[in-house]
């Protein structure tokens, strides 16, 4: 039997309390906590109370109009992508959409290039004028070939050699993360291809597209259902013992639940600055990477993105920081064995579900986490289903975390 499903068996036995009135609380109201409570909502009638300690829905996702009119997104550019029909079909749901392929360029030898590296980074980088053949060899003849794909490093320099991997990789990733890239899983390097054609976007899914009205509304949408109650500027905390409810489900950071007992698992922050321009357009695409230069890593303007008309502009430096919010767990193996251990003890507590990018300690993308939300909601389904979670008096009891 999953996880889901003991707990929910557990939580059968569990004493319920009579004056229950939500079936379930949802700490988070990013995509992880939203999903859910419209999934629990429209599909199984349940009651959800959704809480969020930040001022607004939509969690790391959310967007506004800042203070001249443009549309912003506060914690930095989130282009949605995504190779799988039915996430995308799932949120068509609650939006229009409105077709947007990213592009990149990285400031690198006082040049514009394209970022991914492609055929056209390299003719123009080196004043050449290669084939997509030629390029190939050009990549075999540079590449330090690896036996074992580690790190970070490894990745790079297995594909397109040290000089590159010095050009484009080594300075941005250094000042995203403050680790060397030889210090980070593959993973996190891997997550940005290198082509041999001119193929200039920044992701290559089947699907790529920006909600047509925003992040907000598509949220506001996700949770209109009388089922649905909404706090916001609400730490979970502060109202866990005194709102009955029988099940939860937590979107925050996992460690932060457990009051860090196995100590603080990394997450690295980021300070946005954002700044209005008052002329049409500051730069040429969505976004520029620096890789070497400056201690921003990029800088994204949102009209691009959002395909918004507007007099002026709006663009976010993004200053990577230790300290602040969580906003990325950090690939690498110490802090995967960290995670096991609150892991184990995640699954030890049963009458709480773990979902989303903070939760569970996994650099996802926001379809990843729609996707992981997706099945952690068929899995309840499955358990109401079997009998196991049906009724008001089959959920956990509260928590008094
Ligand atoms: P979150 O959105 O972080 O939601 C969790 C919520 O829980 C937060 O709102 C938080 O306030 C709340 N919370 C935490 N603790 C408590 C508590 N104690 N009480 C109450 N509430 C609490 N993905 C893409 O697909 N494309 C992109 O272009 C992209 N760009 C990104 C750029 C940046 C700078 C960052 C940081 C991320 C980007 N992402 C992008 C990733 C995307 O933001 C995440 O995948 C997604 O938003 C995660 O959703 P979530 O619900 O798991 O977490
Ligand atoms: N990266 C880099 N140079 C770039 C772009 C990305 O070194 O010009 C590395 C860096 O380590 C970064 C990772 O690749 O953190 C993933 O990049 P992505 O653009 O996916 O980061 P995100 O949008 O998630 O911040």
């Amino acid at each position: 039997m999953d996880k889901i499903s003991q707990d929910l068996e557990r939580a059968v036995a569990a004493t319920v309390p009579d004056r229950a009135i939500f079936d379930y609380l949802i700490v988070g109201a990013g995509f992880a906590g939203s999903v859910l409570a419209e999934r629990l909502a429209n599909e199984l009638g349940m009651r959800v109370l959704i809480v969020d300690k930040r001022p607004h829905i939509g969690g790391n996702a959310y967007d506004r109009y800042d203070d001249h009119g443009v549309l912003i997104h506060p914690y930095g550019p989130h282009i949605f992508h995504t190779n799988s029909e039915d996430i995308f079909e799932y949120l068509s749901k609650f939006t229009q959409w409105r077709p947007y392929q990213h592009r990149v360029l990285a400031s690198v030898d006082g040049q514009l290039v394209p970022m991914p590296i492609n055929l056209d980074t390299i003719n123009k980088l080196y004043g050449l004028n290669l084939t997509s053949f030629e390029v190939e060899k050009f990549f075999e003849s540079v590449a330090e070939k690896k036996d074992e794909i580690k790190t970070s490093e490894d990745v790079v320099v297995n594909k397109v050699g040290r000089e590159l991997y010095n050009k484009f990789f080594r300075g941005y990733t250094r000042k995203q993360w403050a680790l060397d890239p030889s210090e980070l899983d593959a993973s996190v390097t891997a997550r940005v291809p290198t082509r041999t054609n001119r193929d200039d976007r920044y992701f290559a899914d089947k699907f790529q597209a920006m909600p047509l009205h925003g992040y907000t509304r598509m949220f506001e949408k996700m949770l209109a259902h009388p089922n649905i109650k909404i706090m916001v500027n609400t730490d979970y905390r502060e109202i866990v013992d005194i709102i009955p409810f029988r099940h939860m489900i937590y979107t925050g950071p996992v460690d932060a639940f457990f009051d860090n007992k196995y100590g603080k698992l990394p997450y690295r922050s980021l300070r946005f600055e954002h700044v209005n321009v008052p002329k049409e357009q500051f730069q040429a695409v969505g976004t520029v990477n620096y890789p070497n230069d400056y201690a921003y890593t990029r800088i994204s303007e949102f009209k691009h993105i959002t395909g918004q008309e507007h007099a002026s502009t709006s663009v976010v430096y993004e200053y990577p920081c230790a300290e602040g919010d969580p906003y990325y767990p950090v690939p690498r193996p110490e802090n995967a064995e960290l995670y096991r251990k609150y892991e184990a003890e995640a699954e030890n507590t049963p009458n709480v579900t773990f979902v989303g990018r903070l939760a569970t300690y996994k650099y996802y993308n926001m379809d990843q986490v729609v996707g992981q939300a997706l099945a952690t909601f068929r899995k309840l389904q499955a358990s109401h289903e079997a009998g196991r979670g049906l009724g008001s008096a089959a959920l956990a009891a509260p928590v008094t975390a």
